[in-house]
């Protein structure tokens, strides 16, 4: 009997798959994107204090073709509402989004017509950092929680599921 009748259907692909997810959460390439005051407090969390590179959480990136991760540090404006959302668009999947402070997560002070309220009307978010700013080591506890609760145990069909799903909303718009 052969070694593919020994084991159980898939078990090889689903070990690749947690290897993989393994390694990815160990190496995150956000986008810069800084949008106001809290973006301050972003800019630290990669500075030699709070020095996110330690645990693999860096290096930010200027093209969205080269990031995972986008951190939306800042109220966003309608107007750049769209240039949001194609930013997001040209990430690579699978990627992710962290809201930074009450700004992104739901308009904050902002509450007026200028401003998106929660900037998951644009792009899906998968965390939520509260405060006014957040402070850098908050950011480091969110990206750990991430990886812990999303990121390593994100497989590559849950990839194209979100593919599809993305791909769903745009023929939708
Ligand atoms: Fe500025 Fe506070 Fe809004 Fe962050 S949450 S962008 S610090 S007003």
């Amino acid at each position: 009997m052969g070694i593919e009748e020994k084991l159980p259907a898939g078990i090889f692909l689903t070990t690749v798959e947690q290897v993989q997810g393994w390694m990815r959460q160990a190496s995150f390439w956000p986008l810069t994107m800084g949008l106001a005051c809290c973006a301050i407090e972003m800019i630290s969390y990669g500075g030699p204090r709070a020095d996110c590179s330690r645990w693999g959480q860096e290096i930010f990136r200027a093209s969205p073709r080269q990031a995972d991760l986008m951190i939306v540090a800042g109220r966003v404006g309608q107007k750049l509402a769209p240039v949001v959302r194609q930013l997001w668009d040209q990430m690579p999947n699978p990627k992710w989004c962290i809201a930074m402070g009450a700004c992104a997560s739901s308009g904050g002070v902002f509450n007026n017509y200028a401003v998106v309220q929660g900037v998951d009307h644009i792009v899906p978010v998968d965390m939520y950092l509260p405060g006014c700013p957040p402070r850098p080591d908050m950011l480091i506890d969110a990206v750990f929680k991430l990886k812990k609760g999303k990121v390593q145990h994100t497989t590559m069909g849950a990839h194209r599921v979100q593919e599809v799903a993305e791909l769903e909303q745009k023929a939708l718009a």
